[in-house]
């Protein structure tokens, strides 16, 4: 390890931080033939559904690589090679990315931007889909570019009045296993999240939960051979083995993770954990005189936008790198309108440390010459 080095608390949309534990589950070297691993597979496959979904109607399946792969991986699988028409709901970066993988696999899409600040706008969603038909409806649940919560059920219901033929994508990255997502109830045909988001793992791999009746109906659909979710999904299936080199390591703490997820209240529990860090951040960062970008009803509890302060000696670059120092790492903010930032309440963050967090802030906000609280 490098002398300089020094663990930090991430305050981030990822990658977060994890328990000791799940990083010592990987401390073995297994062969992703051995029935050791085969048996661990076995093991995250049906319990990363949760028990949210009934295992006969929804199937998932790990894919090697960061979130973003995956998203690619159903957008490519769920569009035929003729006639694919997708239509993107986005309100920030996320959404926009999933509009850029149409894009670059030269499939014909609808990105249809709404404002940052808000909720996806129901009205408009539901006449964009009286108007033309498409294959595949793509939204994200929590736009972790501003922490807004995407009302995706509803738009889940209305692609299945309007268009039930087409399949019904939500990238729910950074809010699955935290916030309630009614998946079969509305109707929703595939989620994509990955191993170090709310499931608190560490990142190496994604998966995505699908319908299995409407997975089976993409066979050959998929144009890159790595992304395809059919074939990824006959292998397991038939000898549980993964196609290419798994991330085993990954996989291992992933086990653990899941273990420790279930033991700590599964979602209640998290969300629980997640929506205390939010709420004392919230009533810190009111009191040093910080703004949110979001009203209360749009926002969530996974991450938090706030505006710079109005004030000459701010300077975020300082701001975050005094921070860091400290062994506080928060993250720029991502929308285009507003210069703001973001703080995370996810990964394995408990209240302490947020309490610990905002006392380094308001000492980096002394450092820097702020009069705190701004008045
Ligand atoms: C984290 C995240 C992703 C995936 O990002 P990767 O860097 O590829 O893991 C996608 N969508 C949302 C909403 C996210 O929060």
């Amino acid at each position: 390890m490098e002398a300089s080095f020094k663990e930090k608390k991430l305050f981030t949309p990822g990658p977060l931080c994890c328990s000791r534990s799940v990083k010592e589950a990987m401390l073995v070297d297994v062969g992703s033939r051995d029935s050791y691993f085969v048996s661990c597979v076995k093991e995250i496959r049906p319990s990363t559904s949760w028990r949210l979904l009934s295992e006969a109607e929804y199937t998932a399946i790990p894919l090697q690589g960061s979130g973003t792969y995956c998203v690619e991986a159903v957008l490519q699988t769920t569009s035929p090679r003729q006639g694919a028409k997708v239509l993107v709901l986005a309100n920030g970066a996320y959404g926009r990315r999933m509009g850029q993988m149409c894009a670059w696999a030269g499939l014909e899409v609808r990105l249809e931007e709404f404002p940052e600040d808000q909720r996806l706008d129901l009205a408009k969603v539901e006449a964009l889909l009286r108007n033309e038909s498409f294959t595949t409806v793509a939204v994200v649940h929590c736009e972790t570019s501003t922490g807004i919560i995407n009302p995706v059920e509803d738009v889940a219901r209305l692609v299945a009045s309007l268009q039930p033929g087409a399949a019904m994508v939500v990238d729910a990255m950074s809010s699955f296993g935290a916030v309630p997502l009614d998946i079969s109830g509305s109707g929703i045909d595939y989620v994509v999240s990955s191993a170090n988001k709310c499931l608190e793992g560490v990142p190496g791999f994604s998966f995505a939960i699908c319908r299995t009746k409407h997975l089976l109906s993409c066979k050959g659909n998929c144009r890159v051979l790595s992304l395809d979710l059919v074939d990824q999904h006959s292998a397991l299936e038939r000898s549980g083995q993964f196609r290419f080199t798994p991330a085993t390591h990954a996989m291992l703490a992933f086990r653990q993770a899941l273990r420790e997820y279930a033991s700590s209240g599964g979602l209640e529990g998290r969300a629980k954990r997640y929506q205390e860090n939010r709420s004392i951040l919230r009533v810190g960062m009111k009191r040093l005189g910080f703004r949110e970008l979001l009203k209360e009803e749009d926002a969530g509890y996974i991450i938090t936008s706030f505006h710079f302060l109005q004030h000459e000696r701010f300077d975020f670059p300082k701001l975050y790198s005094r921070l860091s120092d400290k062994g506080q790492v928060i993250y720029p903010g991502k929308v285009t309108n507003a210069d703001c930032f973001r703080i995370g309440n996810i990964g394995h963050l408990f209240p302490d440390d947020v309490r610990t967090f905002l006392g380094h802030l308001e000492d980096v906000l002394k450092e820097m010459g702020l009069p705190v609280p701004l008045p």
